[in-house]
């Protein structure tokens, strides 16, 4: 169990109002320490609320963490950070780890085609422009894309697709791409792109969540590939030591408490309010109750799969590259592979490569064993990269059943409608908060600020605006028998 030092002790000014306004503080469940659960947890306890945190998992950080194999971290989940993560940044300042991030230094990244890896490190626009692994003509036409890019970078925000406008409202990118780019860029740039980042191809993302994609690229601070000295479980711990968080805790059941109006019951323990941050098909599992919409957003949500699959490589053996992109008519079984040497993961032999299968494979291979999946793995990159044959050894093979949520068009129009319903229906409906990157924002600066829109709806709905100071904060409404 992680330490119990409350959020209370960094309440901000703004914070504690609930305290302030003479109201007792609410008590609140969270199901789910990984990075979303656990910043919005942060941030209710510092606007004075009891915040217990259940996870399933024997340490926190979901998505998000680390485990240490032979002596050597492995990024088991996300592997980067950007820098224009501007409300983890904010985060790590006040949790005091900010001097901990630092930006990869490594050598160039490649994507690979026709047997040929041609180098490409893509930090801003013009780096794309220079990609010489496809014609000229191809690059007139992302010139003109990113020409036009500029324009919409201000209106698009890739960390919450819930807002901006939708120029191509139900087309997916790779069809926008084709017809627009031409089908060499849709082929060896957009998909392995989306692949890369995301696991599933670029016929499953909308095109607005493509061109909220391509704008980091023209945006204030580039693709700039940051990470934590501690390894990516350093943010979640440090949120982890401020709050109570109950690891091992598999919670089974969520429910209206119909004697107590809005209230819940987790595992029949009674709270205010329970914010579900768990992967959405989960959520719908756990939930017996929530409303129609809530329920049918969750069983509507998709996900790529993936395996995460690491492997010991001499280093003497080991070029020195970021990230290698790995086109789907090159291999239906990698996606991309990272030499995480370039943040830390080294010893004074060996550096470890981590490789993300394409969502085909991956959700296909989430029964094999750990042997068949070294084994299958590093045939394949050593069928990609002769000069790997024999030089990989299996580290650590992480399953994820639900890696990424998939932003298609129809399911970025299921969340704006919901996320713009009332209590009654969305948010809040039944005292139950779903919280996590499928709700329009994906990656971990997508979750944390998810985790922080959620903390402060639930804190607004706690302490009602106008309310003056002493009275009381609930009268016990009558239960509603269509939320229980
Ligand atoms: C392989 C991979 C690579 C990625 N790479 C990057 C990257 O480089 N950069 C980036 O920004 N993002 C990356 N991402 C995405 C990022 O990791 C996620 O968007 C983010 O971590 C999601 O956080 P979350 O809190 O919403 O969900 P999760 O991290 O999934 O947290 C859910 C938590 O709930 C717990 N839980 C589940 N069921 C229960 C239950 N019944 N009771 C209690 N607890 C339960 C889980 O154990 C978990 O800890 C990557 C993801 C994967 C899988």
């Amino acid at each position: 169990m992680a330490s119990r030092r409350s959020a209370r002790d960094s309440r901000s000014a703004e914070g504690a109002e609930g305290a302030r306004s003479g109201a007792p503080p609410w008590k609140i469940a969270v199901v789910g320490a990984g990075i979303s659960g656990l910043t919005c947890a942060y941030r209710i306890a510092q606007r004075g609320h009891d915040v217990v945190v259940f996870e399933a998992g024997e340490a926190v950080g979901g998505r998000m963490r680390t485990v240490v194999k032979e002596g050597l971290p492995v990024d088991v989940g996300a592997n980067l950070l950007l820098a224009n993560y501007d409300r983890l940044h904010a985060l790590a300042r006040e949790l005091e780890i900010d001097d901990s991030l630092f930006p990869f230094v490594s050598g160039a990244g490649g994507i690979l085609r026709d047997d040929e890896l041609t180098s490409f490190s893509p930090k801003s626009a013009f780096d794309v422009l220079r990609y010489r692994g496809v014609s000229f003509g191809s690059r007139m036409q992302l010139l003109r894309y990113f020409l036009k890019a500029s324009a919409w970078a201000d209106r698009l925000d890739f960390f919450d697709l819930s807002v901006g406008d939708d120029e191509d409202e139900g087309r997916d990118a790779y069809a926008v791409v084709e017809e627009r780019l031409g089908r060499e860029i849709a082929d060896y740039l957009v998909d392995p792109f989306v692949r890369t980042f995301h696991f599933h191809g670029s016929d499953s993302i909308s095109m607005k969540a493509f061109d909220a994609l391509a704008a980091l690229f023209v945006g204030r601070d580039g693709f700039v590939p940051t990470g934590f000295r501690g390894f990516m479980s350093a943010l979640p711990e440090a949120l982890a030591a401020r709050l109570d968080v109950r690891c091992g805790r598999r919670v089974r059941s969520v429910r209206a408490d119909a004697r107590r109006g809005r209230g819940v019951l987790v595992d029949g323990e009674p709270f205010d309010r329970v914010v579900v941050a768990v992967p959405a098909p989960i959520a719908l599992e756990l939930l017996e109750g929530g409303s129609d919409p809530m329920r049918a957003l969750l069983a509507e949500t998709r996900y790529a799969a993936t395996l995460d699959v690491a492997f010991r490589v001499p280093l003497a053996v080991a070029e020195d590259f970021e990230g290698i992109w790995v086109p789907f008519k090159e291999s239906a079984i990698i996606s991309e592979c990272a030499n995480d040497a370039c943040k830390g993961c080294k010893d004074g032999i060996d550096c470890v490569f981590t490789m993300g299968l394409h969502a085909e494979t991956g959700a296909h291979w989430l029964g094999r064993s750990d042997e068949e999946v070294f084994r299958d793995v590093a045939l394949e990159w050593s069928r990609l990269f002769p000069r790997y044959s024999g030089h990989l050894r299996g580290l650590h093979v992480e399953r994820w059943p639900h890696a990424m949520p998939i932003y298609s068009p129809d399911h970025l129009a299921r969340v704006r409608a919901f996320l713009a319903l009332g209590e009654d229906a969305g948010q809040g409906a039944g005292g139950i908060f779903l919280c996590g990157d499928y709700l329009n924002h994906p990656w971990i600066e997508g979750s944390i600020r998810c985790g922080e829109k959620v903390a402060n709806l639930l804190a607004d709905r706690a302490v009602p605006a106008g309310r003056a100071k002493g009275t009381p904060l609930r009268e016990t409404p009558p239960p509603d028998p269509s939320e229980s």
